[in-house]
C-alpha cells in the first residue's frame, strides 16, 4: 500500500491497544503514538506540583500551569521506543505507576486538559501514516481516520494482564487493586462530559478476550488491506 493512512484504535483500559498500535507501526513504517503516555504525564505533573493527591484536587492550578508544561516523545534506539518526556525529563518509568493510574482518569475529565493534548495529537499526525491509541481518537482527534478499530475484553482478563505487567516492577501490588483500578477508569472514561469513550459509529470493534497477539495482528493487517483496495 502506497498511499498514506490514519489508524485510530480506541478502547478500554489495558485492552492492549498500545502493543498493537505499536505492532502495526512497526509493519508499516508508520509513527505510533500512545495517547494514554500524554495523559499519565501531565497527571504526573500535577502530582508532582501537589495538584492532585488522595484528598486534593486543584484543577485550577493545574489549568494555569498548562501553557509551561510540554510534552514530547523522543525515540529512543537502546529500547527501540520513543519515552515520555516532560519538559526535557525522560518520565517513561514514572507515568506508568499504579498511583498515575489511579489519578489519570480524573485529570483526563478537564476539557483544558484535553483541547491542549488532542491540538498535539493532531498536528502529530497531520502528514497521516499514523497509528495512534487512546479514548477519543476515532470520535474526537481523527473522525475522519481511513480505518477505526475499538477493542475490548472482560475486566478480569485485561485486570489480569495489567496485573502481570506491573508485578515485575511493582512488588507490593495486589490483582484486586488493580482491577479495582481498571473498573474505575472504564466507569470515568465511559460517564465523563468531554469526549468520553464511546466507539464510534464506523468503527470496527475487537474482543480479544480468547485471541493471541498474533492473530489479534492478523486480522487487523486483513482490515487494512480492504481500506487499501478502497482508497
Ligand atoms: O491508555 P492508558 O490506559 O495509558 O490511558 C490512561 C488514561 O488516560 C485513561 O484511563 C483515560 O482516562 C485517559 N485517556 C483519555 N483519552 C485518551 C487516552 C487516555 O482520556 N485519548
Amino acid at each position: 500500500m502506497n498511499k498514506k493512512i490514519t489508524i485510530a484504535i480506541d478502547g478500554f483500559s489495558s485492552t492492549g491497544k498500545s502493543t498493537l498500535a505499536k505492532q502495526l507501526a512497526n509493519h508499516l513504517g508508520y509513527v505510533f503514538v500512545d495517547t494514554g503516555a500524554m495523559y499519565r504525564a501531565i497527571t504526573l505533573f500535577a502530582m508532582q506540583n501537589g495538584y492532585i493527591g488522595a484528598e486534593n484536587f486543584d484543577k485550577e492550578s493545574l489549568i494555569k500551569s498548562l501553557p509551561a508544561i510540554r510534552l514530547q516523545f523522543r525515540y529512543s534506539p537502546e529500547l527501540g521506543l520513543a519515552e515520555m518526556y516532560i519538559n526535557d525529563v525522560n518520565v517513561e518509568n514514572e507515568i506508568r505507576t499504579i498511583e498515575v493510574s489511579s489519578f489519570v482518569s480524573k485529570i483526563a475529565t478537564i476539557a483544558e486538559v484535553r483541547a491542549k493534548l488532542v491540538e498535539q495529537q493532531q498536528e502529530m499526525g497531520k502528514d497521516k501514516g499514523i497509528v495512534m491509541d487512546g479514548r477519543d481518537i476515532g470520535t474526537v482527534v481523527f473522525p475522519d481516520a481511513e480505518l477505526k478499530i475499538f477493542m475490548t475484553a472482560s475486566a478480569t482478563t485485561r485486570a489480569q494482564r495489567r496485573y502481570d505487567e506491573l508485578k515485575q516492577k511493582e512488588d507490593a501490588i495486589t490483582y484486586e487493586e488493580v482491577l479495582k483500578n481498571v473498573e474505575e477508569r472504564d466507569y470515568i472514561d465511559t460517564h465523563r462530559d468531554n469526549s468520553p469513550l464511546v466507539i464510534a459509529e464506523d468503527a470496527i470493534e475487537i474482543d480479544n478476550s480468547h485471541l493471541t497477539r498474533e492473530e489479534q495482528f492478523e486480522i487487523v493487517l486483513g482490515l487494512i488491506n480492504e481500506v487499501a483496495k478502497t482508497e
